[in-house]
């Protein structure tokens, strides 16, 4: 048996052309372009790949990008202040402050000082609360493109049982929520949990985010199983740097039912989930009710 791919880059290409759309329609309809605030602060490469990406990413759906690019020393209060104006911005519906940031800013603070309503990472405290309690909310980004991509092999979850390895705040805890929201049965392993694999080897749905290279093997796979294997990690095979998943890809592939590659998976859905959340964000500032995308 080999499993079923889910081609993330195909889904993901789906939903920009819908998000483009509903871009489309908000500005003919109500003469509004959504607007992104994507803030950088510092030079680590990653981030500044990651937030070309994402303005280049908002101009090709019609949104507006607002790149801020600041040094490395600038202070929390520069940051916060920076955030402020943005929150007052009509011209803004999203913000984004590209993680992580230089030690002297708390990350925290600079979280909890967006408006919620513009916190596209839904990050914020508020957001997860909101989340926590089936309340209408911005959802962090990776999560939405998991289950995305979940729902599209299983239009439902009811009842089914799935494991979530890994509970950060950005990928596991909120992704765990939303699974348990859609009523399915959510079991959460972490560094502390015992007998892992069994655990592994009775989920309907297996999800990992860990960031540990081709962790879970296939033998801990249930047969048909759909694996959504969010890491990203980077090895060196044979002098060869390439992106590897926290599965085993080749031998997970054979027990599977349903499985996302790494890379062309999680990762291409993850981006324009940013976009459907500035385009919620921009459709519910404006009062009206958000697009079905
Ligand atoms: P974190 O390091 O913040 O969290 C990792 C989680 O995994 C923790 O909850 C940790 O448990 C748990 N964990 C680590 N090792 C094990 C283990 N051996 N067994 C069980 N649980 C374990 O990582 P992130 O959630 O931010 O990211 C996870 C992966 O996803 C990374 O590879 C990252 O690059 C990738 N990623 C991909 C994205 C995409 O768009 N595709 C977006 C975001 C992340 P504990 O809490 O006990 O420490």
């Amino acid at each position: 048996m080999t499993a079923k791919i889910i081609d993330g880059k195909t889904i993901a290409a789906d939903l920009r052309t819908a998000v483009k759309a509903e871009t489309h329609r908000l500005t003919s309809e109500h003469g509004m372009v959504p607007g992104l605030a994507v803030v950088l602060v510092g030079d680590n490469a990653a981030s500044k790949s990651y937030v070309t990406s994402k303005s280049r990413a908002v101009v090709e759906v019609g949104m507006r990008p607002f790149d801020y690019h600041w040094p490395a020393d600038t202070t929390e209060a520069e940051l916060i202040a920076l955030v402020q104006k943005l929150n007052a911005d009509p011209a803004v519906q999203g913000i984004l402050v590209q993680l992580p940031l230089p030690p002297q800013i708390n990350p925290a603070r600079i979280i909890a000082s967006i408006t919620p309503d513009k916190d596209v990472d839904g990050f914020h405290p508020i957001n997860a609360g909101r989340l926590m309690t089936g309340l209408p909310t911005l959802m962090p980004c990776t999560p939405i493109a998991c289950i995305k991509l979940i729902k599209s092999v299983h239009p439902s979850l009811l009842g089914l049982d799935v494991l979530m390895v890994g509970r950060s705040h950005i990928v596991g805890n909120p992704l765990s929520q939303i699974l348990l929201n859609e009523n399915a049965t959510v079991t959460v392993a972490h560094t502390h949990t015992r007998h892992l694999q069994e655990l592994c080897r009775r989920a309907e749905i297996l999800c990992v985010a860990i960031g540990s290279a081709e962790f879970v093997r296939g033998d801990w796979i249930k047969p048909g199983a759909t694996v959504i294997d969010v890491g990203i990690n980077r090895v060196n095979h044979g002098g060869k740097s390439h992106i590897v998943g926290d599965v085993n890809y080749a031998e997970a592939v054979k027990v599977a039912g349903a499985i996302t590659p790494v890379p062309g998976g999680v990762g291409p859905m993850t981006i324009v989930c940013l976009l459907v959340n500035t385009l919620r964000a921009a459709y519910m500032q404006a009062g009206l009710p958000p697009p079905s995308v």
